[in-house]
């Protein structure tokens, strides 16, 4: 079947109707990876583990299911600007399809935390970037405030329009395994993409696409982990610069997620986020950015604590990568040993290749 992006795909799923515009750059369709070497790695074989790679997505994460939709709509509605508070990632997405469209794009970005793929990919597509002195909650505060003020329309993830996109990934899942997982493993920022998960597969299920429904595993960095304290994180600080809110948009529904599916949203540290990453990469060959490995480093800390449940039927694992290692190289080289530096001989090259390890 040719690529038709999720508007297509889904459009019975979705609050389209023919007089939408279709704004897409061919959005979703991502792999679902079996993860045999990782799940032997980890000490996870008694599961069927698969890796959602959203990376793979047009502008490189989740975010382009929720754009697509949330610029048609904009679109159908005569939208000429749209605005959004960002950690990188949407400000990426947001830019891209405001090009596509036509129309004009604000964004509005921590200064200082955002990485430069991000930053360069919002600068590309024409997007109007305003560094805010300030964390992602106060960014999102102006945007809110902004959008009820002026003829602007806000595409963060409070846009319903914006779940309503994201819920597809859950399809797909579905679609691929012939059921829903036993178990999907996360990382939660705004808390958007974990509410638009858990909407999607409760759907799905209504409509006779699947009997079950999976265990909702989300997991914040533990220096920005509001949900699991309970309370807000003034200043919110982790590695991880796409999952450091302190203030999530979508807590109540993050927390119902959980508490519907039985699952837990619980924290993981800045190392066991970085083990994460260096591990996918190196096991399996999936590159994907710090704060999407936070939901792997999550099962990771599950296995070992053995609070994990187990069957004789393998249970299955989705852990949902949720963007491209490549966004943010700088936190690659700082994490991993360097490149080793050699004179140009043959007798120093043989010196490295065969090096007793
Ligand atoms: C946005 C984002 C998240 C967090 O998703 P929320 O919906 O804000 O919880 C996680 N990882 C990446 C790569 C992101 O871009």
């Amino acid at each position: 079947m040719p690529r038709q992006g999720i508007i297509e795909r889904y459009r019975a799923y979705l609050p389209v109707t023919e007089n939408t515009p279709v704004i897409s750059l061919m959005e979703g369709d991502t792999p679902l990876l079996p993860a045999k070497n990782l799940a032997k790695k980890i000490g996870a074989e008694a599961y069927e583990l698969y890796l959602k790679f959203e990376g793979m997505n047009p502008t490189g994460s989740f975010k382009d299911r929720g754009m697509t939709l949330a610029v048609s709509k904009a679109v159908e509605k005569g939208a000429k600007t749209i605005i959004c508070a960002s950690t990188g990632n949407t400000s990426a997405s947001a830019a891209a399809y405001a090009a596509q469209a036509g129309i004009r794009c604000a964004v509005l970005i921590p200064s200082g935390n955002i990485a430069l793929g991000k930053l360069s990919q919002a600068l590309m597509h024409g997007a109007t970037v305003i560094s805010v002195n300030g964390n992602f909650d106060d960014a999102l505060t102006l945007v809110k405030e902004a959008a009820e003020k002026f003829p602007v329309t806000l595409v963060n993830s409070l846009n319903p329009d914006r779940i309503e996109g994201q819920k597809t990934g859950a399809f797909e899942i579905v679609d691929e395994l012939g059921e829903a997982p036993d178990f999907q493993f996360m990382p939660v920022g705004n808390a958007g993409n974990i509410t638009a998960y858990w909407k999607g597969y409760k759907e799905y299920c209504d409509r006779g696409k699947c009997i079950n429904l999976p265990k909702m595993m989300g997991f914040q960095a533990a220096g920005a982990a509001p949900i699991v304290s309970g309370k807000p994180v003034e200043n919110p600080e982790t590695i991880a610069t796409a999952i450091r809110i302190g203030n999530p948009a979508s807590w109540k529904q993050a927390e119902a997620a959980k508490t519907e599916s039985a699952g837990v949203i619980d924290s993981v540290t800045d190392n066991e986020i970085l083990d994460a990453y260096k591990i996918l990469a190196a096991t399996e060959g999936v590159f994907c950015e710090p704060a999407s490995a936070a939901g792997v480093a999550g099962l990771i800390k599950y296995l070992k604590a053995g609070k994990l449940e187990k069957r004789i039927a393998k249970l299955r694992i989705v852990c949902i990568l949720t963007g491209h290692g490549l966004k943010d190289p700088e936190c690659a080289i700082r994490s991993i040993e360097k490149p080793v530096s050699i004179a140009p001989s043959m007798d120093a090259l043989k010196s490295v290749l065969f090096a007793s390890a």
